[in-house]
């Protein structure tokens, strides 16, 4: 792949498809010709697919047999560095190209024509009369204020029919507007907005301002505080690119977090960027796929997918709150999108920024490294500082089995309440108990499909799955042994702490913040919004709340359980751990008032403990980073998992066995194998699950080895193995 190519009438072409044959298959190019790149219209079996002509064809076969390209499709050609970008992730996580191209592809309606459609909006009357479908309707439009939907996928979103939404138009309640369907983005003006920054900032700002005039590659760490202004920094990037006449892609780990994102975005640029995650409708996608590949959209606001849209021109990927563990797509191909950012952009020639209170392990030995820039904000904006840390020794408490929250953490909770303030008590569970045992005959109620329990959700009054989503009603008598009335909740989670606090403050306005509770964005923001404003005095919340909301009165964190996170062998729960609570933490007094944050713990000589009380963060990654290099593993050394998977747990054990022997090509660039054992998940959705861990030096030419040794392998059909380079645990 050099220079884009033209191809004439009649010439061999070879294009890709996102089928799974994974061939670059040969056709004949069309009447008028084709460029490298195009996405194009070929016949496939009985079959018309997409796909993109990829390099010239090969010719090795019967050329009467060869058919001709349909049609090229009306849209931006494929760049070639995309061509390259996708190649190169697909040798990286050893996916098919096809499948790559699969993530590259996903443009609704890819071939239609642009036209006029009528898209709807909210108006600004009100309904003369409200019903449960009418406020259903005003409800989608709300919770996606900037995009627009056709009448099929409101009424389809909002579970109604179209007759509702068209009574609603005729009230005015909702707007009904002819738009052309590839509309370009409202522009983003970079100097709209910006807000004069503290000197720390701008020392920041200008870095980043110099790195991106550069238009060459390069990846900063950008580190500070939860509050220290990063968000500021980084838009101040995206302004120079916006005004270099680049594309900017921001990475959010969570969906609920970009409303937020999005008005901040306004009030710094003037208008609203793209968005592009899994709550946008097809009509809207088709549009930003579109318009990213014209240049008609600056800015995308994104989860990780957004890193395969076309982008004609990319300056800068910002990965925010970096570490996050959502960046890893753990279902289909598997892929880390920070350190695809990372690829992308060093194709490019784009500027990454990743930004964190508290890198990942992999980023901070980069930084140290050299091989990333590294910035560092380091206090608070304005008055805010970080929280003092304390440990709650657990061991000396005396508790009743059924309650979590010590005495020293009541009084703290008191206190807090006394003066108007807020207190928030962490519990990364969801649920009302982690475990629902019979009293009778000792049996936990688990799951049929996986290897999991079931985890009673009691506000919702049912046992839920949280592996596969299956649910069920909370049994009166035991599965096992029958006994009746003898099912008991065994453990905490974030309902039934709710029920321990408002027991203990009767008084207090007691809210619970866990994304199952919420049925959609607007609500779980609106309960947001009402806590910043002062609408409850504790909050109890699960992981949700340890992410970019700022609640100014909350002076107070009670961690229920630090330890929880340090159980079990994985290798990272360490860094994870160290994290999670620094992040939790720092949602303690973000305004002028200082916070406290308490760690309940039975373990405060635990060095992670004590890491975290210290806040000593170099220091705890020094030490994280000595042992991992001691264990050879990443970021010191290079890992794969290989899951094998099937309905059959003999099958797989088999097939797990046979590749642990047949090693050899593994162990000629020195690799170790290790396995076949149970994978972290031993049983999902009835598929039993085993895994083969590979560890090899960092040198060490991994993928290739892999490859070759694989290929020695012909599992049955109903068995699938699937490979995940740095896995997440191991
Ligand atoms: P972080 O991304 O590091 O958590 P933010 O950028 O969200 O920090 O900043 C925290 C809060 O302080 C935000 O409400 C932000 O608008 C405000 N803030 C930060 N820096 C400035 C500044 N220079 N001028 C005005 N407000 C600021
Ligand atoms: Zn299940």
């Amino acid at each position: 792949m050099t220079q884009a190519e033209f191809y004439s009438e009649g010439e061999l072409v070879g294009v890709l498809t996102a089928q799974p044959i994974n061939r670059v298959l040969d056709y004949k190019a069309p009447e008028g010709g084709c460029w490298a790149g195009a996405f194009v219209e070929v016949p496939l079996g009985p079959r018309k697919v997409v796909g993109v002509v990829w390099a010239g064809g090969k010719g090795d076969y019967d050329r009467s047999k060869i058919r001709s390209i349909i049609r090229v499709l009306d849209v931006a050609p494929m760049r070639e560095e995309m061509q390259i970008f996708l190649q190169r992730a697909a040798d990286y996580t050893l996916t098919p190209l096809s499948a790559m191209l699969r993530l590259a592809s996903r443009a609704p309606g890819l071939g239609d024509p642009p036209s006029m459609q009528k898209v709807y909006r909210l108006g600004a009357s009100e309904p003369d009369r409200m019903t449960d479908a009418r406020t259903r309707v005003l409800a989608v439009l709300e919770d996606y204020g900037g995009l627009a939907f056709t009448l099929k996928e409101l009424a389809e979103a909002a579970g109604v029919t179209t007759t509702v939404v068209k009574g609603l138009v005729k009230q005015g309640a909702v707007l009904e507007e002819d738009r052309p369907r590839d509309l370009p983005f409202a522009h983003l003006d970079p100097a709209f907005g910006g807000k004069t920054l503290t000197g720390d900032q701008e020392q920041a700002a200008l870095s980043l301002r110099a790195a991106i005039q550069s238009g060459r590659y390069g990846t900063t760490l950008l580190r500070g505080v939860t509050g220290s202004g990063k968000t500021e920094v980084y838009l101040e990037a995206v302004a120079e690119c916006l005004r270099q006449g680049r594309q900017a892609l921001v990475l959010l780990p969570e969906i609920a977090l970009t409303a937020e994102f999005l008005t901040r975005v306004q009030a710094r640029f003037g208008a609203k960027p793209a968005e592009w995650h899994s709550g946008v409708t097809m009509t809207e996608r088709r549009r930003i796929w579109k318009m990213v590949g014209q240049g008609g959209a600056q800015m995308v606001i994104g989860a990780r997918s957004a890193l395969f849209l076309p982008f004609q021109n990319l300056g800068l990927v910002v990965v925010d709150e970096e570490h996050d563990t959502s960046y890893k797509q753990e279902d289909g191909v598997l892929y880390n999108a920070r350190d695809m950012a990372v690829l992308r952009a060093s194709i490019c020639g784009a500027r990454v920024v990743l930004a964190s209170a508290t890198p990942s392990l992999e980023s901070w030995t980069n930084a140290e490294a050299g091989k990333y820039d590294k910035l560092t904000l380091t206090s608070r904006f304005g008055e805010a500082v970080m929280p003092d840390m304390r440990a709650i020794d657990m061991r000396g408490e005396s508790l009743p089995s059924d309650r979590w929250i010590s005495g020293a953490l009541q009084r703290e909770v008191k206190a807090r309440v006394e003066r108007g303030e807020q207190a928030l008590l962490f519990i990364n569970r969801r649920g009302y108990a982690p475990i629902t045992l019979c009293r009778a005959c000792g049996h936990q109620i688990a799951c049929d499909h996986c290897d999991a329990r079931m985890v009673e959700h009691r506000f919702q009054k049912r046992l839920v799955c949280h592996q596969c989503g299956e649910s069920a009603p909370i049994p009166e008598t035991c599965p096992n042994c029958g006994a009746e009335g003898r099912l008991a909740p065994v453990g905490p989670g974030v309902e039934r702490l709710t029920e321990e606090a408002q027991a203990l403050f009767p008084d207090a306005r007691v809210v619970t913040l866990s994304s199952d509770l919420y049925g959609s964005a607007r609500a779980l923001k609106a309960q947001i919004e009402d806590i910043a404003a002062g609408g409850a005095d504790i909050i109890i919340g699960t992981q949700l709340v340890a992410k970019g909301h700022n609640f100014p009165l909350l002076t107070l964190v009670g961690v229920i359980d630090a330890d929880l996170g340090l159980q079990g062998s994985d290798l990272r729960a360490a860094e994870r751990t160290f994290q999670l609570m620094r992040q939790v933490a720092g949602r303690a007094g973000r305004s002028e008032r200082k916070g406290l944050a308490l760690l309940q713990t039975y373990q405060p000589e635990h060095p992670v403990i004590r890491a975290i009380i210290a806040g000593d963060e170099d220091g705890f990654w020094r030490a994280e980073a000595e042992e991992r290099r001691h264990a050879g593993v990443p970021p010191f050394g290079r890992m794969a998992g290989i899951i094998l998977s099937s309905p059959d747990v003999q099958d797989v054990f088999d097939l797990g066995n046979d590749m642990a022997r047949r090693d050899g090509p593994l162990r000629q660039v020195g690799a170790q194998i290790f396995g076949p054992a149970p994978a972290p998940i031993a049983r999902i959705r009835g598929r039993h699950r085993v895994r083969l861990l590979v560890k090899a030096d960092k040198g060490a030419p991994l993928q290739a080895a892999l490859t070759r040794w694989l290929a020695q392998f012909r599992p049955s059909n109903q068995t699938r193995i699937s490979v995940d380079i740095d896995p997440q645990t191991f």
